[in-house]
């Protein structure tokens, strides 16, 4: 299991591979480009190639693109769903430039559409994309709180997808956001019902197919609906059903990101020393003999006279 977080790239993405790997992750996120944006950067080879390398180097493994939120497969109207598959598809292109292995989406909303109908449409979208964008970059489904008419709460809706597709077995796949699944009303709070929540994955899309765990707390109740993140111990959820999550041997294939605000220091700017602590809290949830053991430099020497 590998551990990381989202970076910001402020335009400078082999920057910020190496923040991350400074951070101590051990696998990276970023946007490819503007996530509220349809229109994609300019083509820039050599920025690609130096974020490849630099993330090689900094050995962060899987490299991962989430892709732009404004993206809806799930649409009726055509003129949404065809600039959806276009950028999703530049995504998936991108994504093999910046050595990345997955491109992370959110299924979308059907907008009244109906449920079914709107599944349907994500997967002609998906149909109509993968055979166009190259082999080794798969598309995961993310999983969302189920406001509104999204797509993608339930993990019956996830597997509807995959099922309609089975000639892409092998280049798609499942991320879930822990944060979504608390909106979404699935209990991840205690051993208990994280398990159960584990069992109900199996018996759907099936566990080998979860490849990204978005590693996100949040303040919102279980099944508000609401997509607001918190880092680690600051939100509802707890560690309890984290720890369950990341010690379960079935994911241990799986990439763990975290997509939690940077917090600010007095000054406003990032405290990048915080989330270098969040990175190895998130560490020892997987692994406990790495939590932290108290400084020895600071441990008050005793005097050989005050033992006897
Ligand atoms: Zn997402
Ligand atoms: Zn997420």
């Amino acid at each position: 299991m590998r551990i990381g977080r989202h970076m910001p790239t402020n335009s400078k993405p082999a920057r910020a591979a190496q923040m991350a790997r400074d951070l101590g992750c051990e696998t990276i996120q970023i946007f490819a480009s503007n996530p509220t944006a349809w229109r994609p950067p300019a083509d820039d080879p050599a920025l690609c190639t130096t974020f490849a390398r630099t993330a090689r180097e900094c050995q962060l493994d899987p490299v991962v693109l989430h892709a732009p939120y404004i993206i809806n497969l799930g649409s009726t109207d055509d003129v949404i769903w065809e600039k959806s598959i276009a950028l999703l598809s530049w995504t998936l292109q991108r994504g093999a430039l910046l050595g990345a292995r997955y491109v992370v989406f959110h299924t979308g909303s059907h907008k009244g559409a109906g449920i079914e109908a709107g599944l349907l449409r994500v997967a002609q979208g998906i149909a109509r994309i993968l055979p166009e964008t190259p082999e080794e970059v798969m598309l995961l489904l993310e999983n969302d709180v189920g406001a509104g008419n999204t797509l993608g709460h339930s993990f019956e809706q996830l597997t509807a997808i995959l099922d309609m597709l089975p000639q892409y077995n092998d280049r798609l796949g499942i991320c879930l956001d822990t944060a979504h699944l608390w909106g979404a009303g699935h209990d991840i709070s205690t051993i208990e019902s994280t398990q159960q929540v584990l069992q109900h994955c199996e018996d759907t899309f099936g566990l080998q197919r979860l490849k990204v765990l978005h590693l996100n707390d949040t303040e919102k109740a279980l099944g508000s609906h609401r997509d607001v993140h918190a880092r680690l111990g600051e939100g509802v959820i707890g560690e309890e059903g984290f720890r369950t999550l990341l010690q379960d041997p079935r994911l241990e294939h799986v990439a763990v990101l975290m997509e939690t605000p940077i917090k600010l220091d007095d000054n406003k700017k990032e405290d990048w020393e915080h989330d270098r602590t969040q990175i190895a809290r998130a560490k020892a949830l997987h692994d406990p003999s790495l939590l932290a053991v108290p400084n020895v430099s600071n441990i008050p020497i005793i005097s050989q006279d005050a033992l006897s």
